[in-house]
């Protein structure tokens, strides 16, 4: 019974049904997650998956790219996680209302948590590659933590614009928006602790490309996280590993968004073993 499952375009390439379809069967739920893959040229279609949920055919949705916000207007409402970030990434019902959540800003900070060891247990600085919808949530999850922020983006303004909508404050120090080049990052290097990669730089079929800009040093003792979980081994965090540092991919967030959302769907706790598990990862 299909009760469960990702609306995005295109989505053939995703972990998510191996990933909830192990929990769900770990735990002796007779749900099934599917694929939902919805052409953007029939904006029908999606309306009426949505619905879905709604009328309780479904449990619940996860939402991807390219509709994390065009499902807004869907909804009844948004979670205060959802709402700062201004995008969904699971829906649900709960007393009669449709409700949007983002997991992903969660799952980045249990796995943040679960990885970075020492380090990360003194937040200081954190430099941010890239300022779309993954780089929305990890931001909002650093500032949750109390780090700073430097967001390096290639276009300026999409960076700043992020930083306005999540800190909501014109004056803020809590963030700083530089240019993803060389020159803009050499100053900061020196205060630097933490690098997340949010830019497709590097994911299949492009291995062979890096978002760190070439004949720049790593911060010394930064922790490197890449997003990016296919390869599971990219070029940055290779680059990353040669300069002496810490370098993981994204695959734990990916786990631990998988989680929050199995665990709001079902009430059940997720299997979180049984979920590194199928993704290769011994816990
Ligand atoms: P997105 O919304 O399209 O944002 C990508 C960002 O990267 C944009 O700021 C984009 O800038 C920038 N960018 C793209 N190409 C670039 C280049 N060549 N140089 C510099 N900047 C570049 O995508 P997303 O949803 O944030 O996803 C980004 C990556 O994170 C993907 O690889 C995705 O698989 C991964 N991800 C992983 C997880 C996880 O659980 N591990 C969760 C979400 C996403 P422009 O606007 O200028 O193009």
């Amino acid at each position: 019974m299909i009760r469960l499952g990702l609306l995005g375009w295109p989505v053939s390439h995703s972990l998510s049904p191996k990933l909830q379809n192990a929990a769900l069967n770990s735990v002796g739920l007779k749900w099934e997650y599917q694929l939902f893959p919805i052409d953007p040229a029939q904006p029908e279609k999606f309306g009426e998956l949505i619905n879905k949920v709604r009328i309780g055919d479904l449990a619940g949705l996860n939402v991807t790219i390219p509709y994390k916000q065009a499902v807004i207007p869907y909804l009844d409402e948004l979670t205060a996680t959802a709402r700062r970030i201004g995008a969904v990434n699971t829906i649900y019902m709960r007393e009669g209302c449709l409700i949007g959540h983002n997991t992903d800003a969660p799952g980045f900070q249990s796995d943040l948590l679960n990885k970075g060891g020492k380090i990360i247990n003194i937040p200081r600085v954190a430099m941010v590659l890239g300022a779309g919808g993954s780089a929305r949530a990890v931001i909002y999850a650093l500032l949750g933590m109390s780090w700073k922020v430097i967001i390096a983006a290639r276009k300026l303004d999409q960076a700043r614009n992020l930083s306005l909508s999540i800190v909501q404050d014109p004056n803020t120090d809590k963030t700083e928006c530089i240019t993803l080049d060389s020159e803009s990052l050499l100053p900061y290097i020196h205060q630097v602790n933490l690098v997340i990669n949010t830019t497709p730089v590097g994911m299949y079929p492009k291995v062979e490309s890096s978002p760190w800009p070439e004949s720049l040093l790593f911060p010394v003792d930064a922790f490197v996280y890449d997003l990016i979980y296919n390869p599971s081994k990219t070029l940055l965090v290779e680059q990353a590993q040669k300069a002496g540092l810490s370098a993981v991919n994204g695959l734990g967030m990916l786990v631990e968004q998988a989680s929050l959302a199995f665990e709001i769907w079902t009430g059940k706790p997720a299997p979180r073993e049984v979920m590194y598990s199928v993704v290769g990862i011994v816990k």
